[in-house]
């Protein structure tokens, strides 16, 4: 990954930080982002032991935010050959109860985030025709989950946001996958009960939770050369949850 200039969005804790370093540790120069400036400070500390690190704050809701960590990183650094569409976030409620602001929260940011980075990014990889975007899904947009519609609905958005814009990209050499963890150990999963815990190591194969570096090791490998070939596809990375 020598020479790439890789963002990864949602990378101040959890699967995106453990992306962000492995990405660094392949060589690659990163460029962190979160919504608030005190974390994504924090995290360039932390991770600058590994390479070169810089950092944007940007919440990629926002159209205009989205535009300026692209153009933050242009400024930097000339170009933009790998996006990381990392971020994510959960308001749970059953249906009949969920507010619609919790369903707005997390289509915004789940999935017009997504959009927004991607309509920023693609202008300098169709410049220089060359780019890779990963997409980070989950398996609830495949199996659907009582109590999470609008975040199952903005996951399953994401995997047919990534086979259209491989197909409407492929012609400029920009490759478009997406990754579903399964239960990964971050803050996202913390907060849930450990009974509930136990319970959902239950329903996985390998019997335990992944961690950020499962997701971290297939997005290098997606990102680099190596998978020149590859596009338009969703890889489960989950302890064998959804077999298909
Ligand atoms: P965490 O809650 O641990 O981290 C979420 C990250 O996203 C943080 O860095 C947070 O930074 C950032 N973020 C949240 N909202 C925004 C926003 N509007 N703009 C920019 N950054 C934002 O989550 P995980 O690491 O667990 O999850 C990462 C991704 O993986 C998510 O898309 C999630 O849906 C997906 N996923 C996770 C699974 C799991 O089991 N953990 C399973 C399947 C998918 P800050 O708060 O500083 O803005």
């Amino acid at each position: 990954m020598h020479g790439k200039i890789a963002i990864v969005t949602g990378s101040t804790r959890g699967i995106g930080l453990a992306i962000a370093r492995a990405l660094l540790e392949a060589g690659a120069t990163v460029v962190v982002s979160g919504r608030g400036q005190e974390k994504v400070d924090e995290t360039v500390a932390a991770l600058s032991n590994f390479g070169n690190v810089k950092g944007v704050a940007a919440d990629v809701a926002k159209s205009a935010e989205a535009q300026k960590l692209i153009d933050e990183t242009v400024a930097a650094f000339g170009q933009v050959d790998v996006l990381v569409n990392n971020a994510g976030i959960t308001r749970d409620n059953l249906l009949m109860r969920m507010k619609e602001e919790e369903w707005d929260a997390v289509i915004e940011t789940n999935l017009k985030g997504v959009y927004n980075c991607i309509r920023s990014a693609v202008k300098p990889m169709m410049k220089k025709r060359d780019g890779v975007i990963i997409n980070i899904t989950s398996v609830v947009g495949q199996t659907g989950n009582a109590g999470q519609v609008n975040y199952a609905a903005s996951k399953a958005g994401i995997i047919g946001l990534t086979k259209s814009v491989a197909k409407e990209l492929a012609s400029r050499n920009i490759r478009v996958n997406a990754i579903a963890p399964g239960f990964i150990e971050t803050d996202m999963t913390g907060i849930l009960a450990e009974n509930v815990k136990e319970e959902l190591k239950k329903s996985i194969p390998l019997g335990r939770l992944g961690q950020g570096e499962d997701i971290a090791a297939l997005t290098v490998f997606l990102a680099s050369d190596k998978a020149t070939y590859i596009t338009g596809q969703t890889f489960n990375v989950d302890g064998g949850m959804v077999m298909q």
